[in-house]
């Protein structure tokens, strides 16, 4: 029978489900795009049914910080909307957020429609967009309603790149009290910007060229500072704040300070923060071109800290920032001066493995956190659950088969991303997506992907509502 034919039913039998509360086996049942029976031994006469003994049934992932054919430093990241969804999909991944570019002077309802269009013939899942704010005026407020109004609740605005992505703070604590008052969310790049332009103009003038510069001129101080001033700011705008990909112990302690006076502050990290460190920087030749995004990789020790902050819920979220670059011809770019490096890294598709493996299967978090961290939590965030990363009836059927026994090894010679490297290159990891469903079509099934282009929606996302 073809997934593609309307209202197929579906019957997945014997799995564990997981979720971000329960743990439990039940029997699973798909009509249409929804989960509309969950129950022990269910009977019914499904079109297609599935035999998942052994393995776990999972709210598909919600990845909330992707780079999907953004422009960058006169190249654009490798992975369009088609290659960039089907590597999240075989990843165990059924929902992104990523980023629409108000450039200065342009609507952002221009900017919008630019990301939709390249969005939407070719994604395979499901899909929405957070607004990158640029420029403020006072017509962009009302703009900022109107989005929220139709469903794209978050903005993001960066407190680093001076002149060409960079807000001041007074434009910061504007859209942070008007999109609080009409239910949106601001995101923030958190480095102090100013600051580590003139150490990168330092360094350049000293000739210091190489990959590992990237990092050496990008302190965590500077985030801390940063991560702390957006936290202020939010304060004084009485909103909310969620930190994105947050890299270092120094600039956690500014979050969990805050949330400790319970001010809603939250932050996310990334797997590259979890598992790789500035001794990746060391790597011979150029291959240090590989780790440069932003922020940067920082000491290993960073690493323990920012897992119990996971553990301790002063991170709530881990998406991937997966905004990849090849390294032949884009991150070439940069040989002669580590500031033309494109930043960004591939992602999208070893989340859910790299976190159960590194996460779950040592004992830093349990297995409900791991659902939590990758799916719920993003989902409650941005206003997309209980429709995603949830498992309940009437949820969208976005469910994941993950085979917590199967091992893998990760390697640009078989990921699905649309870059010729990994950073994780040969590492084994054990925990597998099996298969994959997306409103209730069967669209990973072991290796062969049965998604197609255009499959995947726009999801108009409900106002913030806290975690
Ligand atoms: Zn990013």
């Amino acid at each position: 029978m073809s997934p593609w034919e309307d209202r197929v039913k579906t019957l997945i039998r014997n799995g564990r489900i997981v979720t971000a509360q329960d743990d439990y086996q039940a029997d699973l049942l798909i009509d249409g795009e929804v989960i509309s029976a969950i129950g022990r031994s269910l009977k019914t006469e499904a079109g297609q049914v599935v035999d998942a003994t052994g393995l776990l049934v999972l709210p598909g992932g919600v990845d909330v910080h992707t780079h999907l054919d953004m422009p960058f430093g006169g190249t654009v990241s490798s992975d369009d909307f088609e290659t960039g969804t089907r590597a999240a999909a075989y990843g165990g991944t059924t929902t992104l957020i990523d980023f629409a570019i108000q450039s200065k002077g342009q609507s952002m309802r221009t900017a919008l429609d630019t990301w939709v269009r390249k969005a939407e013939a070719k994604a395979t899942i499901d899909y929405s967009f957070h607004m990158i704010v640029t420029d403020l005026p006072d017509a962009g407020i009302e703009e900022m309603n109107s989005l929220i109004r139709d469903g794209v609740t978050s903005f993001k605005l960066f407190m680093a790149y001076p002149g060409v992505l960079m807000v001041d703070d007074g434009t910061i604590f504007k859209a942070m009290k008007n999109a609080s008052r009409y239910g949106g969310l601001v995101c923030m790049h958190a480095e102090n910007g100013s600051v580590i332009d003139l150490i990168v103009k330092e360094a350049l003038a000293q000739g210091k060229t190489a990959p590992k510069y990237h990092a050496l001129t990008r302190p965590t101080t500077a985030e801390a500072e940063a991560t702390g001033r957006a936290i202020a700011l939010a304060e004084i705008a009485d909103a909310p704040v969620y930190i994105v990909h947050l890299s270092c112990a120094e600039a956690l302690s500014k979050v969990r300070e805050a949330r400790d006076r319970g001010i809603p502050a939250y932050a996310e990290t990334c797997p590259q923060y979890l598992f790789l460190s500035i001794e990746d920087y060391d790597r011979p030749g150029f291959e240090g071109a590989k780790y440069v995004f932003t922020p940067p990789l920082r000491e290993k020790w960073n690493q323990e800290e920012l897992w119990r902050g996971l553990a301790q819920d002063h991170l709530q979220v881990i998406s991937t920032d997966h905004c990849p670059f090849c390294f032949k011809e884009q991150k070439e770019l940069g040989r002669d001066d580590f500031t033309k490096i494109p930043n960004g890294g591939p992602g999208v598709e070893t989340r859910l493995s790299l976190v159960y493996n590194g996460g779950v299967r040592t004992g830093k978090i349990t297995l409900n956190r791991f659902v939590e961290l990758v799916s719920t939590a993003p989902a409650k965030m941005f206003g997309l659950f209980p429709r995603k990363g949830a498992i309940t009836v009437g949820s969208d059927a976005d469910v994941v088969l993950f085979d917590p026994e199967a091992e893998a090894t990760i390697s640009a010679s078989t990921h699905h991303m649309r870059i010729d490297y990994s950073l994780y290159e040969g590492w084994r990891v054990r925990g597998v997506p099996r298969k994959v469903f997306s409103r209730g079509r069967l669209i990973v099934d072991g290796d062969t992907f049965l998604g197609r282009a255009g499959a995947g929606s726009f999801v108009r996302r409900s106002t913030y509502s806290g975690l």
